[in-house]
């Protein structure tokens, strides 16, 4: 061998030696194949990717590894372009595919040489992400919700959205402005999400939150709540607000038509006496506030009940639905026509002096006394009515239904047709305030007592709780009714020395049972005027422990009114109740008119269905609707529902079907004295229910 040749082969060696080092610290994998499509170079990172050892790959050829189609269009791009990258799937020694990214050459003479980039990572977080993105598509389009994005630096806001059932999808943006936005809300409704963006972008607001109507194409309204947050800048400044978009369409309706049902009477589409209540008490104020009087009118019918006895009650609610359409048609200056139940109706005219309120009683009566026929008789609906003007007699809802009841009653026994309220028809007056002073005497003196009426599961009938209701024995005047001395007490401040009465002889007598192997969660009655104490939870948690009663045992039962009664103190304390394990029930639910919205927020436990509503179900499909409605949207809102005024066995079974979780009324146990209950506990199954339902067919 020549010198040079010699050199010339050294440094051919050297150069091999460099290349292949390189090759095998290479991160690629490289493949290179001879023309005949043999293998005759692969470094390590290729053997890691297909899991081959070189020596392996080196027995084998092109289309053992490549896909074979592959191959063949690629030897025929290659044939034409020389290099070429693309995505290619290489099969493993195991028989699985791996996909690549190869960058192909084909020499001159034929040889192929590969670079292999292993993508399997890359393509698994790119399905990965796909899949979850389609995931979040999925649950927001199955929650009916959407997303929303306001760049509130550069006013653009992106808004993505699935309303109602249907699949018609609302997309805007990116880059429409605020105020474009805002042109697709209800003209009534602009105005409030207008508020909430400017809460949430004040100094401090980190939250958005709105109901409110949008109208889409076609002008259909849609009901949608937004939720969002406020994104700060360093300095503090809001540069993005974003969120989510929930259609509650269907709840809203639901709610509406439940509050009007709520609110009105159904034979007559008439106010109810829940609605004439609060129109009455808004007036009352107004009335002191302008120094305007307003009047009520109160107008029970003659004999109605031999109409309906002896005519039936077709012609019965005949003749209301006539007297409703007679008063409504009386004079602009009535305000409110409502039907308190019964035959009874209550009008309401503001801004009217004695002389006047005389005038109107004495036209309606005439009014009502032309003749009217239904089915060929000729039916009486002559009336007596009471009249009361506040605020001379009374300036709050309750005192002034009462007395014009006193009225109304002193008319029809004097058969006056009419009559002012004067305080001599009022005996209860006097009695009322020796009551007051015996309240305090009576609590020393141990006149009261307490009686418990059982709570049962109406699926299973097991015993789920025990209601303490309290009761007086006077000895002068007898049995005296709660219904008679709480309204008076919770007007005179009495309320705190009876309630915690309650409670201590409450709590003692769930101990007494617990001792005898009964531990029956205990419910109790608190006024809206407990509220306004400063150490209710205080007295609350040193009761508890003073028993030894764990809290999750204790029920504390609250009307709904006295919940509207002072809604962020009673907020602030059923929060702090809750949070000591108390669970919270709200009583009387459907009379006090609470938006379900504003018990969303509250930390209650249980809703008791008013016992009007449950005694609605007996005899019309409308009462069973409206409990329905009620048992739906409070599970909807994570409640618990109780039916109290349970009194025969179709109502619970109907309650049972509709889902309601509990029931309490007669037809299960009227309240009873603690020395009743064991045996009570001990005698009860809901076989007796069922079995009382027998004896009654
Ligand atoms: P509430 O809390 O709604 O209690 C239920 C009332 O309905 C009780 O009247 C009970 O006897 C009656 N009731 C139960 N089942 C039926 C039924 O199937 N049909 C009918 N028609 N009535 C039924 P009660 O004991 O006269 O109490 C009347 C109200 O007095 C209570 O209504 C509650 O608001 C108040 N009250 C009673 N005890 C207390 C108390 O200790 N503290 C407070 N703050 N209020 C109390
Ligand atoms: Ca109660
Ligand atoms: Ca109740």
């Amino acid at each position: 061998m020549s010198h040079a040749q010699h050199r010339l082969e050294a440094s051919l060696e050297a150069s091999e030696t460099r290349y292949q080092r390189l090759l095998e610290q290479a991160a690629v994998g490289v493949l290179i194949a001879a023309p005949t499509g043999q293998f005759v170079e692969a470094n390590s990172a290729i053997c890691a990717v297909l899991g081959y050892t070189r020596n392996e790959l080196l027995q084998l050829r092109v289309p053992d590894v490549l896909e074979l189609t592959a191959t063949r269009d690629r030897i025929a791009e290659l044939a034409e372009r020389q290099t070429v990258l693309s995505e290619r799937r290489l099969r493993r020694k195991d028989g699985t595919w791996v996909v690549v990214e190869v960058s192909t050459e084909l020499s001159p003479e034929g040889a192929f040489q590969a670079i292999v980039r292993d993508m399997t990572a890359r393509d698994e977080a790119e399905v990965a992400l796909r899949q979850s993105e389609e995931r979040l598509r999925l649950a927001l389009e199955g929650a009916q919700m959407g997303v929303w994005d306001w760049d509130v630096v550069h006013d653009s806001v992106f808004w993505s959205s699935r309303t109602g059932g249907d699949a018609q999808s609302d997309v805007l943006g990116p880059g429409q402005s605020a105020s474009t936005v805002l042109a697709l809300f209800h003209p009534e409704d602009a105005g409030a999400v207008q508020r909430a963006i400017l809460e949430a972008l004040a100094p401090g607001g980190t939250h958005f939150e709105v109901e409110a109507r949008t109208i889409g194409e076609g002008g259909t309204t849609r009901w949608l709540s937004f939720w969002g947050k406020v994104f700060r800048n360093t300095a503090g400044e809001p540069v993005r607000l974003a969120g989510t978009t929930l259609d509650i369409t269907a709840r809203k309706t639901a709610e509406l038509a439940l509050v009007h049902q709520t609110l009105h009477d159904g034979l007559t589409q008439l106010p109810n006496r829940i609605l004439l209540h609060q129109r009455l008490q808004a007036a009352a104020q107004k009335a002191k506030q302008v120094e305007q009087p307003v009047a009520l009118l109160l107008l029970d019918l003659d004999r109605f009940k031999e109409v309906n006895d002896t005519l039936g009650h077709p012609v019965g609610d005949a003749v209301l639905v006539e007297v409703a359409k007679r008063l409504s048609q009386m004079s602009e200056r009535v305000d409110t026509v409502a039907r308190l139940g019964g035959d009874e109706f209550a009008l309401i005219v503001p801004d009217t002096d004695r002389e006047t309120a005389a005038v109107l009683a004495q036209a309606l009566l005439q009014h009502l006394q032309e003749p009217f026929a239904f089915d060929g008789f000729v039916v009486p609906t002559d009336a007596s009515i009471g009249v009361v003007v506040s605020p001379d007699d009374g300036d709050d809802a309750d005192t002034l239904l009462q007395r014009a009841d006193v009225a109304m009653y002193a008319a029809k026994a004097s058969g006056a047709g009419w009559m002012f309220y004067a305080a001599e028809h009022d005996l209860h007056s006097v009695e009322r305030l020796s009551l007051l002073s015996d309240i305090r005497l009576g609590l020393e003196r141990g006149e009261f007592c307490l009686y418990y009426q059982p709570k049962i599961d109406s699926r299973s009938g097991r015993v789920a709780g025990l209601e303490a209701l309290i009761r007086w024995q006077h000895p002068k005047h007898g049995f005296v009714p709660p219904d008679r001395f709480i309204p008076l007490a919770e007007q005179s401040g009495l309320m705190r020395p009876i309630t915690r009465w309650v409670f201590d002889a409450a709590l003692a007598d769930y101990c007494r049972l617990r001792d005898l192997g009964r531990a029956i969660p205990m419910a109790i009655n608190i006024s809206a005027r407990n509220l306004d104490e400063g150490d209710l939870v205080d007295f609350v948690e040193r009761t508890l422990a003073r028993f030894g009663v764990a809290p999750h045992q204790l029920e504390i039962e609250l009307t709904e009114s006295s919940l509207m009664h002072n809604q962020k103190r009673s907020g602030e304390l059923l929060k702090q109740l809750s949070e000591m394990g108390i669970r919270i029930a709200i009583d009387d639910f459907g009379t006090g008119y609470s938006s379900l919205a504003l018990l969303r927020h509250l930390p209650v436990h249980q809703l008791k269905i008013d016992r009007s509503f449950v005694r609605e179900m007996d005899t019309n499909n409308g009462g069973r609707t409206i409990v329905r409605s009620i048992i739906d949207l409070a599970h909807n809102l994570g409640l618990e529902v109780v039916a109290e005024g349970v009194e025969d066995s179709f109502v619970l079974g109907t309650l049972a079907a509709l889902g309601c979780d509990q029931a309490q009324g007669y037809l299960i146990a009227k309240p009873m004295p603690f020395g009743q209950i064991t045996t009570w506990v001990k005698e009860w199954s809901v076989a007796d229910v069922t079995g009382q339902k027998a004896a009654a067919q």
